[in-house]
């Protein structure tokens, strides 16, 4: 008998949905800061030629990014950088990304090329989060051959379910031909706005169509979340009282859950307290990110009103 293989650790979630601004990127970049902010090393990748997710922590043209990675000309350990958080390494996006669509199409196990280059990666983290473009093209496809589950954002206005179900026959599609293991992480209700009816009306009847898929987190509203990417911050960093970033982190203790991870002991649900030692402090233990931070938490206040 040969060896027993190592169980990979990483859960990969790719954050998809093929309808554009339904807040796919916002929920990458704040689920991944905040599972890293409870200390579970974690990666982002932005595999959207736009790059909102490189930007929404400062960073433009990078000189490695995921399209040296996805043709295998760099491993995936030779493209991560560092961000203010010491559990969470990003792996940005750049313009190349814009011909990968084109030019992945003559390589050899196209659909594969980024669960190939994610492989290394599942060894030294606990989560991966991937923010996908807003397409059903060959870059989502990969991603949704490189995952475990899709989590789905939906934003809370009349059109949600618009597109739904092509994402989920596309997601079928990849289970029986390329990623027999995945699964929907769950459904995200987003911009969720509490003194909308129409907010509401969305909300329940996406509860009636997938009931306990649908995150019992929905994410409201919050200028704050909107705010934060103009200043190369996740919310955490940018606002950890605001209703946005206690939503991520609620969210977050749900993804862990269904992860299997148990929580944190101490603080209660969603409390930025908890979190402290994840977003600004400690050494990086086999984290994914190398430089300390910098900056604390504001501790500014919410003064959204919407
Ligand atoms: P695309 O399809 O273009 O990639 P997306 O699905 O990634 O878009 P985001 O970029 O996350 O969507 O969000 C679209 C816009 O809505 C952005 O300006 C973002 O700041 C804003 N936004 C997202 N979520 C919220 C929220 N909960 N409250 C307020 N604004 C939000
Ligand atoms: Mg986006």
């Amino acid at each position: 008998m040969g060896d027993i293989p190592s169980m990979p650790r990483a859960r990969i979630l790719a954050v998809a949905n093929q309808k554009g601004g339904v807040g796919k990127t916002t929920t990458a970049v704040n689920l991944a800061a905040s599972l890293a902010a409870s200390e579970r090393p974690t990666l982002l990748v932005d595999l959207d030629p736009q790059a909102n997710a490189s930007s929404a922590f400062g960073v433009s043209n990078a000189p490695r990014h995921i399209y040296d990675a996805l043709i295998g000309a760099l491993a995936i350990k030779d493209v991560v950088m560092p961000t203010e958080m010491p559990f969470l390494g990003l792996v940005p996006a750049g313009r190349d990304l814009v011909g990968a669509e084109i030019e992945l199409v003559s390589l050899e196990r196209r659909e594969h090329r980024l669960a190939l280059a994610l492989e290394p990666a599942r060894d030294t983290c606990d989560f991966i989060v991937i923010d996908c473009p807003p397409s059903l093209g060959l870059l989502t496809l990969n991603a949704l051959t490189a995952a475990d589950a899709v989590l789905i954002p939906l934003q809370c206005e009349y059109y949600a379910l618009e597109g739904l179900a092509r994402l989920l026959e596309t997601v079928d599609l990849v289970r029986r031909e390329l990623n027999p293991r995945l699964e929907i992480a769950g459904i995200l209700l987003t911009m969720f706005d509490a003194r909308n009816s129409l907010s509401h009306q969305v909300a329940g009847e996406v509860k009636r169509h997938f009931g306990e898929t649908v995150y019992t987190t929905p994410i409201p509203r919050n200028v704050r979340l909107s705010e934060a990417p103009s200043h190369g911050k996740p919310i955490l960093l940018y606002d950890i009282h605001s209703r946005g970033a206690v939503s991520y982190l609620r969210l977050a203790e749900e993804v862990l859950a269904r992860a299997g991870h148990a929580p944190a002991p101490g603080a209660p649900s969603g409390s930025p307290a908890r979190v402290a030692g994840g977003v600004a402090g400690g050494a990086p233990t086999g984290g994914v990110g190398r430089d300390a931070p910098e900056s604390a938490p504001n501790g500014g206040r919410d003064d959204d009103t919407a």
